[in-house]
């Protein structure tokens, strides 16, 4: 197997194919063999998972989830990249790889179609410029029992922050809702060709069993936690006022009175149970 995080190896290789990096893609590729390797191996891929891979590169992630792995699909939207992957992947007959852009792919689907059988899990080292859009369309995909990515550290300590800390936010609740996650390890800039200039994250997602919350209309919760947090520095009663026109301010405060909030009460200190709480009592004033 040729070794892809080797640069004495990367950089001929490139070469040979007239290859240059793409900032506009995200392309940072990986040059320290631990990274990858303790990617899968934290990730937990094994002859049982089916692994979408998203952006592989020249190929060093996806290596090592082929040698674990059951099946992979990796997604890849360059494909100049096609006859490295060739040379460095070419070997494995348990991966296919998509051309194309991830974010046009029906998830739900290609994981049917891709991995029937198989517990499905997603790794990644993400480009960095659309981890958000791609994060989201993993978790609302609602299929993954994992999804595994290096994503900007300080993104991964946004997706993992608790209640009442400068980091939580509304992306922290989105991801809380469907997973618990875990930060697991920092990688630094010279981990990468070229570098980035901040340093990375690895975090894992586990999907939730279940979700210990009554709510009545996701929609609805959604837009709480969006209306939430849009006026951070203010209190709770305006965001919703602003986010839900119809209640009025007079309504925003009953509904967090009713909730047994009290009157300053601010949307960064709360968890999903106290959303959840809020969002029941504005879809049942609606159908009052
Ligand atoms: N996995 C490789 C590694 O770790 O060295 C490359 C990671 S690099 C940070 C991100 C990869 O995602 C690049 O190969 C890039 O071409 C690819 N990419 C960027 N945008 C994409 C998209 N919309 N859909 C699929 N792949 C994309």
């Amino acid at each position: 197997m040729i070794n892809v995080c080797d640069i004495q190896v990367m950089k001929p290789l490139l070469a040979a194919h007239g290859f240059h990096f793409s900032k506009a893609k995200g392309q940072n590729f990986l040059v320290a063999p631990w990274v990858p390797a303790s990617i899968a191996e934290e990730a937990g891929v094994d002859r049982s998972s089916g692994v979408l891979e998203i952006g592989p590169g020249m190929g060093p992630l996806t290596q090592q989830l082929c040698l674990r792995a059951g099946k992979v699909c990796a997604v890849e939207v360059d494909n100049r990249l096609e006859p490295i992957l060739r040379e460095t992947v070419g070997e494995f007959d348990n991966l296919d790889i998509l051309w194309g852009d991830v974010l046009k792919q029906d998830i739900p689907a290609l994981v049917a179609r891709q991995f029937p059988g198989l517990r499905p899990m997603a790794c990644a080292n993400l480009p960095y410029y659309i981890t958000t859009p791609i994060l989201s369309a993993l978790l609302e995909a609602d299929c993954f029992d994992s999804v595994t990515v290096m994503v900007q550290k300080e993104v991964a300590q946004r997706i993992a922050a608790r209640p009442g800390t400068a980091d939580y936010g509304a992306f922290s609740v989105f991801c809380q809702y469907y997973t618990e996650p875990k930060y697991l390890f920092d990688v630094p800039p010279h981990c990468f060709v070229p570098q980035p200039k901040v340093t990375s994250g690895v975090i894992t997602l586990r999907r939730r069993e279940s979700r210990p919350w009554d709510i009545g209309d996701p929609a609805v919760f959604f837009r709480v936690v969006k209306a939430s947090f849009a006026m951070r520095r203010k209190k709770l009663s305006n965001g919703l006022a602003s986010g839900f026109p119809e209640l009025g301010k007079a309504g925003a405060e009953e509904v967090l009175q009713a909730c047994g909030f009290p009157d300053n009460v601010r949307g960064e200190t709360l968890g999903i149970p106290e959303f959840a709480a809020i969002a029941n009592a504005i879809a049942g004033r609606r159908s009052r």
